[in-house]
């Protein structure tokens, strides 16, 4: 029988009401109580490391994570960690910069409704997740209302229905299907996992509006060592903060284009707006990777190095999926 490690760190799945709304309540031994199919296919222990609304969820919480899974990566065929739906996206893909090349699946789930409501979704996920656990030879990946999405193409884009991750420009890698496991794309992965421990938190994303004044990308910069830009359509920059650019460079900031627009990502090549800023300037942009992936990517990447050309590099090394552009 498999032996899967529960992380359990709070969410609505483990919820219970409060005079002032909802509040991360159960233990995770109460979760696995409401789960008693689980007993007939694997074999769970469990840790509850967090029980935070997934609001509180920063980058300090994605290292006490993936050291948890380091320190028992060993011992467990598998790992399951229950978390808020608000952040779980920007904690899958975080953990999949984090926890690299893993064989084990670490699988990350949560529930639009509390494990104690009649119409919970989260039993499900919850018996869905521990079953894809045990199954797979598998990265790290979202299991939630039947689906399987890798850890760094997930976004939350539903508040409320229980589909509420989409998969951002790349299929499900795999469906659990009336509790069988229906696998898409296959897992690829080479050599041993490698794991990584530290990040540079000093990443920020500054959204264009028509009329943003120029000032916020000065004060932004002042902030940060990574300015991921949040543009318009395949990507450019505003004739009006051009200079703004030529500053950032000047003080050394790692700048990306992105766009704002979630689906088929950016291409800055089209447009003279575009061209002319990623040429001068040298920027990255993240093309078809998610805006989750490119924060934490870039956390990652200058956790690493601080040497621009390899920035680049492994800026633009796809993992775990993220990016094919
Ligand atoms: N606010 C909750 C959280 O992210 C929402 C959820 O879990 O669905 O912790």
């Amino acid at each position: 029988m498999k032996h899967i490690l529960l992380i359990a760190t709070g969410g609505t799945i483990a919820c219970a009401k409060t005079q002032d709304g909802l509040a991360p309540a159960l233990s995770p031994g109460q979760l696995l109580g409401r789960v008693p199919d689980a007993r007939s296919f694997c074999q769970v222990d469990a840790v509850q490391p967090l029980n935070l609304d997934s609001t509180n969820i920063n980058p300090s919480h994605w290292l006490l994570l993936a050291k948890l899974i380091e320190e028992n990566y060993s011992r467990y065929d598998g790992f399951v960690l229950c978390h808020g739906t608000d952040t779980l996206a920007y904690s899958a893909a975080a953990l999949s910069y984090l926890i690299q090349n893993t064989g084990k699946p670490i699988v990350l789930t949560g529930a639009q409704k509390p494990i104690d409501q009649e119409d919970t979704d989260a039993r499900q996920n919850l018996l869905d997740s521990l079953r894809y656990a045990c199954h797979q030879d598998s990265g790290v990946c979202i299991v939630f209302g039947s689906r399987v999405i890798a850890g760094t193409r997930a976004k939350k884009t539903r508040t409320k229905s229980y589909n509420a991750f989409s998969s951002i420009n790349f299929p499900d890698i795999a469906e659990v299907r009336d509790r069988r496991v229906v696998r898409f794309i296959p897992w690829e992965h080479q050599g041993p996992p490698q794991f990584t421990h530290s990040l540079n938190t000093r990443v920020m994303v500054l959204k264009l509006t028509p009329g943003l004044p120029p000032e916020a990308f000065a004060s932004a910069g002042a902030l940060c060592d990574g300015l991921i830009i949040e543009s318009y359509g395949v990507g450019g920059i505003p004739d009006a903060y051009l200079s703004q650019l030529d500053a950032l460079a000047r003080a050394g900031k790692t700048v990306v284009l992105a766009t704002q627009v979630p689906q088929e990502g950016s291409d800055l090549s089209v447009y003279q707006v575009g061209q002319r800023v990623k040429e001068r300037y040298r920027l990255l942009e993240p093309y078809d990777m998610t805006l989750e992936s490119t924060v934490t990517k870039l956390m990652w990447v200058l956790g690493q190095t601080q040497d621009g050309e390899e920035i680049r590099r492994l800026f633009y090394t796809p993992v775990n999926y993220d990016l094919l552009f």
